[in-house]
């Protein structure tokens, strides 16, 4: 790849404003600008998208990133386009773009002024884009949220698992994948699926120090949760359930309460969806109830909390979503209901589906119901399930959950430490 030997923090400072690297960011980057395929596992916030924007932008030609959101992708072309004071420095490519837009970007890119195109993957393989692509320089591809490659990710996308042989057709570059789930055999899988099995692995640790992880029965959970709130009056909190039902429901009952909440799930109108989003990011609502579908991409510093009425399906899951507690730095406390009448629910849905898919989400209960259950360090069974060593004495925020400080049964827990 042909980038402008130049030093890469005077870069950094040039078009992000940043003195100093985060974590392995300039490796990262001189890696890849040596034309190596990369592979970043970093948790969610660790600056992910920087090692490949920064390249993208001293690079000649255009990089292709791959997302799987248009809305992730929005705010990420705003935010690039914003670095810098030409236009049409990034932009999206999809079809919701009509003829005009899409000259445009195709001009800008054939032009050099374009040095990052997003594309989702359903949008990669059209003909038209494709055969436009296979003419232009490119630079490398990024592929964010890789882990929508594997069926073993909390977020498979079946549109993904055919990137490698549509990169394949467009370019012969360096690939970047980039994901914040880090179980290893989502890597795998991911490495296996790009042809990226000799990529350059860098792995951050996902210790998150300052959340503190509780796991309580769920018996009286109604009120268990109305008094937690209470104890953290006015501070921001997502509560997560299962069902948009059950979101409903619950959003009702704390406003009752006295509670300032409101709910989100994929089924309100979109136009309330969003605004009841703008109010909790804004600070006119505390709490907000939701279903999965509140929080990807969703960047407020100070969630003080995070409630999980229903247990999640996967560590993954349940890893990302408390992961949006505490982004400051400040008090996270990651709240869990278990019952294994809960698990059972889930598992009868999983009945009904194919056979591979149950498996999957099988092993995947089981892990979880390992993490309700465990009388060990609950930092060091989900780090250890990301196959990442963790002291429980000495480690960083080794008193930080409930086994911890106060342990209720102290028995063998090495025991309990599950291999994956
Ligand atoms: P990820 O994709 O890994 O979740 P992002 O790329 O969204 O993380 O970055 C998270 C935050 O970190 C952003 O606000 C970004 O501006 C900031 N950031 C990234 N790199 C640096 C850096 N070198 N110095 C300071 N802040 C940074
Ligand atoms: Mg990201």
């Amino acid at each position: 790849m042909n980038a402008k030997k130049a030093n890469l923090s005077g870069e950094l400072k040039k078009y992000f404003g940043f003195s100093t690297f985060k974590g392995q960011q300039e490796e990262i980057i001189e890696n890849l600008l040596s034309g190596k395929d990369i592979f970043v596992l970093m948790p969610t916030g660790g600056g992910k998208s920087l090692c490949y924007q920064l390249p993208a932008l001293i690079s000649e030609g255009t990089a292709i990133v791959v997302s799987p959101l248009i809305a992730l992708m929005k705010n990420q072309v705003d935010a690039v386009n914003g670095l810098s004071s030409e236009d049409g420095v990034a932009h999206v490519l999809n079809s919701s773009l009509n003829k005009t837009q899409t000259k445009q970007v195709f001009d800008d890119i054939k032009g050099g002024k374009t040095k990052l195109l997003y594309v989702a993957p359903e949008s990669l393989i059209k003909d038209d884009y494709l055969d436009f692509l296979k003419e232009v320089k490119i630079s490398f591809v990024a592929i964010d949220e890789a882990h929508c490659i594997s069926e073993w990710g909390h977020d498979f996308r079946p549109e993904y698992r055919n990137l490698k042989s549509i990169i394949d057709r467009i370019a012969d570059v360096p690939v970047i994948a980039l994901t914040a789930t880090a179980t290893p055999k989502v890597q795998d899988d991911i490495q296996k699926t790009l042809g990226m099995t000799d990529a350059l692995v860098f792995k951050e640790s996902f210790n998150r120090p300052n959340l503190y992880y509780e796991v309580r029965p769920k018996v009286n959970v109604d009120k268990e949760i109305v008094r937690f709130i209470n104890h953290h009056k006015g501070k921001s909190g997502i509560i997560y359930c299962l069902s948009r039902r059950k979101v409903e429901e619950f959003a009702q009952l704390l406003q009752v309460n006295g509670i300032n909440a409101l709910p989100y799930h994929a089924g309100l109108d979109q136009k309330v969806r969003v605004a009841n989003q703008d109010k909790f990011l804004m600070e006119e609502v505390d709490v907000i109830v939701a279903t999965i579908a509140f929080g990807m991409g969703i960047d407020k510093p100070d969630v003080r909390f995070v409630i999980h009425y229903d247990f999640p399906k996967s560590l993954e899951s349940y890893y990302q979503e408390t992961g949006r507690a505490g982004r400051d730095g400040g008090e996270g406390y990651c709240l869990a209901f278990y019952d294994p009448k809960d698990i059972e629910k889930l598992e009868k849905f999983l009945a009904q589906k194919p056979v591979s898919e149950r498996e999957i989400g099988l092993q995947l209960l089981n892990e979880v119901v390992g993490y309700a259950e465990t009388s060990m360090s609950r930092r060091q069974y989900i780090l250890c399930y990301f196959g990442e060593n963790f002291d429980p004495v000495k480690g960083d925020g080794a008193d930080m959950c409930d086994n911890s400080s106060d342990p209720p049964k102290l028995k063998d827990a090495t025991a309990d430490l599950t291999k994956t």
